[in-house]
């Protein structure tokens, strides 16, 4: 799939490029398994979650959910589809509308998809509230009136409203304190157990990533430039992008030491990306040959795979 945004609005279109933030990517998300998708601020994490989501159009490629192209649904079937379909944002306190009760707040996608109303409405709420870990007593409130990581509990509960069998979390727990984003990830592992849930888990919290993640992809500037299940990943980092990024992991061992590598510069724009390998500018084993070829995703080691011709 890709997803380029066109630059300079309608005024200067012949004239000016595009973002390329999403140039290429190949994903399968297994039923019932969590996936992270990390790298830094500004790869096209988040534009990619909400590409497959179809929140924004790609465009090209194709996005299969249960075997259908979603691409190919009409606006009334991508209506329906869209149930199965939801997404938990990374800010609580913006994705809650702050003259809402909670109860409106939750109730919405139940109103909208003509699901219940009145009394039933009420109790289906009721239900999903305490699902998520909040009480009778949350309802009327106003999102102001919760913590932060209350607020999460009630973004869940309504992406939870229609049942879901797919969830994208984009960055769920980085604007929560530590304590808090523990409960919510005890909250999502949970939730994923009762109602069979899968999910497409965006982050840049490697830590995070670990306790949550069966399988790992790792983007650079519009690529995946690496994935593998968890353990395989973390056990050996193969691309040199990823070696750096996970050496940031703290180690549960005062014994242990790891060398941090630090990443030179920042992420190149994506209006022109860099020519051959992506990553060469800040790679501290760029060769000749990585300028000027693209190096494809090739499978290393069994069910590992990279870009990068070292491998
Ligand atoms: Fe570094 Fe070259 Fe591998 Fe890119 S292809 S990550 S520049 S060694």
């Amino acid at each position: 799939m890709r997803k380029y945004f066109q630059l300079g609005g309608l005024f200067f279109r012949r004239k000016e490029g595009y973002v390329k933030a999403v140039d290429g990517v190949n994903m399968e998300i297994e039923k019932g398994k969590t996936v992270a998708l990390v790298g830094e601020s500004g790869c096209g994490k988040t534009t990619l979650g909400r590409t497959i989501l179809r929140l924004i159009e790609p465009t090209s490629g194709e996005i299969y959910f249960e075997g259908k192209n979603i691409l190919k649904l009409n606006k009334r079937e991508m209506m329906r589809m869209r149930r199965n379909m939801q997404l938990v944002q990374q800010d609580p306190q913006s994705a809650l509308n702050p003259r809402m009760t909670i109860k409106a707040s939750v109730g919405e996608p139940l109103i909208v998809h003509g699901i219940a109303k009145g009394r039933e409405l009420r109790e289906r709420v009721l239900s999903l509230l305490e699902k998520v870990g909040l009480r009778e007593e949350h309802m009327n409130r106003f999102p102001h009136e919760l913590s932060g990581g209350q607020r999460q509990r009630v973004c869940i509960a309504r992406a939870l409203a229609l049942n879901p069998k797919f969830i994208v979390l984009d960055e769920p727990t980085s604007s929560l304190d530590v304590s808090v984003q523990a409960q919510i990830l005890n909250l999502l592992k949970k939730l994923q157990r009762e109602l069979s849930l899968t999910y497409l888990f965006i982050s840049h919290d490697l830590s995070v990533v670990r306790y949550i993640s069966d399988h790992v992809y790792v983007m650079y500037l519009g690529k995946i430039v690496e994935h593998a299940d968890m353990e395989e990943i973390f056990e050996n980092p193969l691309h040199p992008y990823t070696k750096i990024l996970f050496s940031a992991v703290p180690i549960p061992d005062p014994k242990l030491k790891r060398e941090r590598l630090i990443i030179k510069g920042d992420v190149p724009s994506a209006i022109n990306p860099p020519s051959g390998c992506r990553f060469h500018p800040r790679c501290p084993e760029a060769m000749k040959i990585c300028s000027e070829e693209e190096p494809p995703l090739l499978e290393v080691r069994k069910g590992h795979f990279v870009a990068c011709h070292l491998y």
